[in-house]
């Protein structure tokens, strides 16, 4: 490509708020053959706001469920942590102070407060700290998962105390963004560290029948290699610190530009206004930057 044609497709890209870092990324995005897409703060808004507090058998306080489980996520800056945060402060309660505070990338939290013993994540979590959820527990989490909401467990003391859920709206044309793609003969997969049954609903939302569920952070890369390795040229978008290595792994990678310093760092292109129209946008001036090469 002439270094003209390239500064006037940087420009073009820039026009729909789409910001390309190097004119090699710019002539890789019309190659693009498969796109990942993260889930949460990529296709969603990456906004959670508790929906359930279901309170299991000993518990019947639901404001002092809610106000030990913040106390817990306030040493947290998961996006999940800041909704329960949230959703405490609006019925007027006021964390306590968390002592032996640790966050299990991936999993959850743990910590104390007062002399209670907390523990709140996911399955995966209650398994690799031997905590009993029973059938019932499971089913009420199956039920929320189903709805498209993150279910989290939430214990006390080694007792299973709520299953509390929490769901993130999908940005409103991530759906039209996606066809988009898909129109462009793109094949396009979701990436998430959320539970198999939740993924599967927000992927059924927004028309992808491909997705990858329960990836644990140290992982995301190794699905981008996975897709190299069928041949595939890789388009990565996430906006998360753990998107970090996958988008510097992908033949191109997209950051929203809402996202994290680290993934915008880590990208060869940023979406500035935060919609995944700019991908087929990029993709487009991509390749009317080519043509005018040739
Ligand atoms: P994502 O790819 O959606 O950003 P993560 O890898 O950060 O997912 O987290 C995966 C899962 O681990 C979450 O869906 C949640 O069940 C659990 N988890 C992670 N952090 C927390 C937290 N601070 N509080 C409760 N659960 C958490
Ligand atoms: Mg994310």
């Amino acid at each position: 490509a002439t270094p003209m044609s390239v500064m006037v497709g940087v420009g073009k890209a820039a026009e729909a708020g789409v910001l390309i870092r190097n004119g090699e990324a710019l002539q890789t995005a019309s190659k693009i053959t498969a796109m990942i897409l993260d889930k949460t703060g990529t296709i969603t808004l990456g906004a959670p706001k508790v929906t359930n507090i279901h309170l299991i058998n000993g518990s019947d306080d639901e404001d002092e469920v809610l106000q030990l489980a913040a106390s817990l996520e306030a040493g947290s800056e998961h996006p999940l942590a800041l909704s329960i945060v949230e959703s405490a402060a609006e019925r007027g309660l006021m964390p306590e102070k968390v002592e032996n505070f640790a966050a299990i990338s991936g999993h959850g939290v743990e910590g104390v407060v007062g002399d209670l013993s907390l523990l709140f994540g996911n399955e995966k979590l209650m398994h690799d700290k031997n905590i009993t959820v029973d059938a019932a527990a499971v089913e009420i989490a199956q039920q929320m998962a189903a709805e498209a909401k993150t279910p989290m467990y939430f214990v006390i003391d080694g007792s299973l105390a709520a299953v509390i859920a929490v769901a993130d709206p999908i940005k409103e044309d991530s759906i039209s963004a996606i066809k988009r793609l898909q129109q462009n003969g793109i094949r396009v997969v979701m990436l998430t560290g959320d539970n198999r049954a939740t993924a599967a609903a927000v992927a059924k939302k927004v028309g992808i029948t491909e997705f990858f569920a329960e990836v644990l952070p140290e992982d995301k890369a190794k699905k981008v290699a996975e897709l190299q390795k069928q041949n595939e040229t890789v388009g990565m978008t996430g906006d998360g610190i753990n998107d970090a290595p996958a988008l510097a792994l992908a033949d191109v990678g997209f950051a929203i530009g809402t996202g994290t310093d680290v993934a915008i760092e880590s990208a060869d292109i940023t979406l500035m206004r935060g919609s995944l129209h700019g991908l087929a946008d990029a993709i487009a001036v991509s390749k009317a930057t080519l043509r005018n090469i040739k």
